[in-house]
């Protein structure tokens, strides 16, 4: 009789935990997984996804402005929120019956339940009243949103889990933060007619982005008529008039929005998960420890994803249980690998990043080659926007190594991901001038800027 219910529990039907649940079933394990929400997680139901599509939804008003200057005669367009968030909605529902099934289907027991550890092999499943036990224990549970408890009256704000859903379009909303989720929301609302204000703390939005982004994506936020207050923040919210709440800023300044959104980071799904039973510790902020294996303090359990502090994206989890799956399954020794990870921030315009930015380089590097290109795409020679598009190579001036590239501007995502597996096989600069080019795009910038626009030696910037 076998010693264990099952050789794989996973708790957490998300990106990571679903990846871990499918693939170990199909090698004919005995596996169940346990989801006390809705399967697809984050990034299928209140993230990426429908982020995604409520991104090109908020296109539209750009693209409608635009269409006048290519020769079109459009009648009044209006905007219907009920018809976007049904439709992403009837989306969202499919992926998530997608997810159930390639589970089934691989054979693993999916549950619908909150589950608990209960000892470093057991775990206890709410909805069924019972303790089930395992040899191994993946946890997957996820983040949540951040919301600023320590702020007074921060219980009438919105967070990204309630944005998806919201009644009705905000004719005003107000986002505090300067990161990725501030930035993307602030720019969906704004393209879908909202009159939106940002309040960051910080000197400049995006930490840790190449500064050159981060500087023109400001700007480009604010000509789209996007309110943008760095070195702010929020001291309180009250309930406001006729149903709005009222924003009162560490200035003084009082804003009456009918949404105020927290959008200030995310913390571990680990509440009363058990995790101390089970002998897995904890950082300071709550995150599961794992070392490289992603494996826990608890011989038979392990974390992946947003739940341990490493990098926050759904492709990231779903790597670190393929790594998983080799490790323990395959005899192949395998640690994620979080280098060179290529990134998007769906804002308007958009941004696609590889690699360091140029102060992370000048840091690291004694001299630098910087390639930058500023310029105004093809499309907007005659669509009317003004909307400039920013590229830059940050190039090893002794190796010639391409050590980061970053987009600002339409398709930036799109192209951050083929450029990052140039930057992944260790590209030189050489290799990029000896590319040909496809013309006409915007990113054959990238294979025809020869000559450096600027070094950067010991970290000064040098003409
Ligand atoms: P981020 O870490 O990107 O941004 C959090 C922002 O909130 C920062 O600007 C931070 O400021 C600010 N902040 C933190 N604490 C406070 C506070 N107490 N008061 C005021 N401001 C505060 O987190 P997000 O919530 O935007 O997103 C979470 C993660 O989800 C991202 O890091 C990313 O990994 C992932 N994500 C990825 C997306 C994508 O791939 N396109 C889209 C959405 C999310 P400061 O900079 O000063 O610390």
């Amino acid at each position: 009789m076998a010693k264990f219910d099952y050789d794989l529990f996973v708790i957490g039907g998300g990106s990571g935990g679903v990846r871990a649940g499918r693939l170990t079933a199909a090698l004919g394990k005995k596996v169940a997984i346990a989801e006390e929400y809705r399967y697809g997680g984050t990034c299928v139901i209140r993230g990426c996804i429908p982020k995604k599509l409520m991104v090109y939804a908020s296109h539209f008003s750009e693209e409608f402005e635009a269409a006048r200057a290519f020769g079109w005669t459009l009648g009044d367009a209006s905007f219907n929120w009920d018809t976007l968030i049904n439709n992403k909605d009837v989306e969202v529902d499919r992926l998530e019956g997608l997810y159930q099934k390639g589970l089934n289907s691989a054979g693993a027991e999916v549950l619908e339940t909150r589950a608990e550890l209960v000892g470093p092999n057991e775990v206890y499943l709410v909805a069924q009243d019972k303790t089930v036990s395992a040899e191994k224990i993946m946890i997957a549970t996820g983040g949540t949103p951040s919301r600023m408890p320590e702020l007074p009256g921060s219980e009438l704000c919105i967070a990204s889990d309630e944005v998806f859903d919201l009644k009705t379009l905000p004719k005003k909303i107000v986002i505090n933060g300067g990161g990725y989720i501030a930035l993307e929301f602030a720019c969906i609302f704004a393209g879908l007619g909202s009159d939106v204000t940002v309040v960051y703390r910080g000197e400049e939005i995006l930490r840790g982005f190449d500064d050159d982004l981060r500087e023109n994506l400001h700007l480009e936020m604010v000509a789209k008529g996007i309110e943008v207050l760095c070195m702010t923040e929020f001291k309180s919210v009250s309930k406001g008039s006729g149903g709005r709440k009222a924003l009162t800023l560490d200035n003084g300044a009082v804003i009456e929005a009918d949404e105020v959104m927290l959008a200030v980071g995310r913390g571990p799904m680990t509440n009363s998960l058990g995790l101390e039973k089970a002998g897995v510790e904890t950082d300071k902020r709550g995150f599961i420890k794992v070392d490289e294996f992603s494996k826990t303090s608890s011989d038979a359990v392990w974390a992946v994803g947003d739940v341990t502090n490493r990098v926050a994206l759904t492709p990231v989890a779903i790597h670190e249980s393929m790594c998983f799956i080799q490790t323990e399954y395959k005899d192949n020794p395998t640690s994620p690998d979080h280098d060179l990870i290529a990134t998007a921030v769906f804002t308007q315009p958009e941004i696609g990043t590889v690699g360091l930015s140029e102060g992370g380089a000048a840091k690291k590097y004694a001299a630098l080659d910087v390639y930058r290109a500023h310029f105004r795409p093809l499309k907007n020679t005659i669509s009317g926007s003004s909307q400039k598009m920013l590229m830059k190579i940050i190039v090893d001036a002794k190796s010639d190594l391409v050590l980061g590239v970053h987009i600002l501007g339409p398709d930036a995502g799109e192209m951050a991901q083929t450029l990052g597996i140039a930057l992944k096989t260790g590209a030189k600069k050489a290799d990029f001038d000896r590319t040909m080019a496809v013309h006409p795009t915007a990113a054959e910038e990238f294979v025809t800027m020869y000559q450096p626009t600027y070094r950067v030696v010991n970290g000064e910037r040098q003409q």
